[in-house]
């Protein structure tokens, strides 16, 4: 079913129908070299901190259609940052890209779609730049999936200023399903407990050891009691593993690790998560007489949204033809993920559209979902991703109104 959203947004003060059709036979020219770049991004997935082989490609894409690349950025071997320059000062709009994979999984979370989709937006756009003012650049974020020294990076990119003199910033990811403006994402924080024990000869010496295990399972089954009384209208989620719990059945283990992820939609609960999650790791050390060691680290905030970058990307959306789920429809789904763009969205006006591809059930960050973003439907993906971030760019570059509404409800939102 598609959703008729309202066409007379009344947005549109200048007539900008002619970079619009123009962007979008731009979008075309260069589609068929971003689905290769897309295809051999997806055929060698590289981890977060790793994506040597990913960045190389779309800075060379990038530098092949005239944009100043600066890579590496940032003091991170595998981020950019992408900039064309219009004929005159103007808003300037940075478009995020994400190349980074899955462990086991390669690219289930699509992302060989989202570095492709965001270069080729700010290629489509930097064709016009010469009847156009303004500038887009096109920032290249590695380890969005949390892996390795640069994971998260959009965290920190946001709080030491590379969004700094940027107007609007966006990126498009893809999903299973119908496509939607935007998506609900949740602050997240990440726990890492260690208990140390004593190794002793698990049947004739047991009494002199402690065992570490038996605190990580003690802290496991601790968490899961506590979920009862988590709050509901809080979205809370926690989720974690046992990454060691000893060597031999015949050794008390002396060792045992755990990592734990809390997130909520409501910032101020994450706290308060990561304290009952290390509250049943100290209680358990107390019981097995083992000693607790543990890292939090500094997590993702929950994203702003922006009515006005809604409204931008229904108008996108509709002109495309694109099939999209009601944002008040969205609005009252239960978050589920989180992303390091949340972060972005407090430092300027951000919004975070989420394009579908396989129609039937099918979870993300599996192998199945990596498949389809090779297949003519990811190409699909890719296309309309392209357009969408490339049209949304002409319409913020030609049309100051709007962007000043969009500017003027971050700014209210922010002090909220
Ligand atoms: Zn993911
Ligand atoms: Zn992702």
């Amino acid at each position: 079913m598609r959703f008729k959203g309202d066409k007379n947004l009344g947005l549109c003060m200048i007539d900008n129908t002619v970079f619009m059709e123009k962007v979008q036979d731009e979008a075309d020219k260069v589609l068929p070299e971003l689905k290769k770049v897309k295809d051999e991004i997806g055929l060698n997935p590289e981890l977060g901190s790793e994506e040597e082989k990913s960045s190389q490609l779309l800075v060379d894409l990038l530098r092949g259609h005239g944009f100043e690349v600066e890579y590496p950025f940032f003091g991170m071997h595998t981020a950019f940052k992408a900039v064309k320059k219009g004929k005159e000062s103007g808003p300037v709009i940075a478009i995020c890209a994400e190349y980074d994979a899955l462990p086991g999984v390669g690219h289930g979370c699509g992302h060989n779609i989202i570095g492709t989709a965001g270069v080729g937006g700010g290629i489509a756009v930097s064709k016009l730049l010469d009847d156009l003012p303004g500038e887009v650049w096109v920032i290249g974020t590695p380890a969005e999936e949390g892996h390795g020294p640069y994971g998260g990076s959009k965290v920190r990119m946001a709080e030491q200023g590379v969004f700094d003199g940027v107007d609007v910033s966006y990126m498009i990811h893809p999903m299973t399903g119908t496509s939607m403006v935007t998506g609900n994402f949740l602050a997240v924080s990440g726990i890492t407990l260690k208990f140390k024990g004593k190794t002793a000869h698990a049947a004739a010496d047991a009494h002199n050891g402690q065992n570490a295990l038996n605190a990580a399972v003690l802290t496991y089954m601790a968490i899961h009691a506590n979920r009862q009384q988590l709050r509901r209208d809080a979205n809370p989620v926690v989720h974690g593993i046992i990454t060691e719990g000893g060597l031999a059945n015949n050794i008390i283990p002396d060792k045992a690790v755990l990592r734990f992820g809390v997130r909520s939609s409501d910032d101020t609960y994450v706290p308060e998560l990561v304290e009952m999650v290390v509250n049943s790791a100290k209680g358990s050390a107390l019981a097995t007489g083992c000693e607790l060691k543990y890292t939090v680290s500094s997590g993702l905030k929950s994203n702003l949204p922006n009515d006005g970058l809604e409204k931008l990307f229904i108008k996108v959306f509709e002109a495309l033809d694109h099939e999209y789920t009601d944002p008040v429809a969205v609005a009252k789904m239960p978050p589920g993920g989180s992303t390091d763009f949340a972060d972005v969205t407090h430092v300027v006006p951000g919004i975070h559209p989420m394009i579908g591809l396989a129609q039937e059930e099918m979870a993300m960050h599996s192998k199945e979902f990596a498949d389809v973003t090779m297949t003519p439907e990811g190409d699909k993906g890719l296309e309309v991703g392209v357009k969408a971030l490339a049209m949304a760019t002409v319409e913020l570059l030609t049309n100051p109104e709007m962007l000043a509404e969009i500017k003027a409800e971050f700014e209210k939102r922010r002090l909220k």
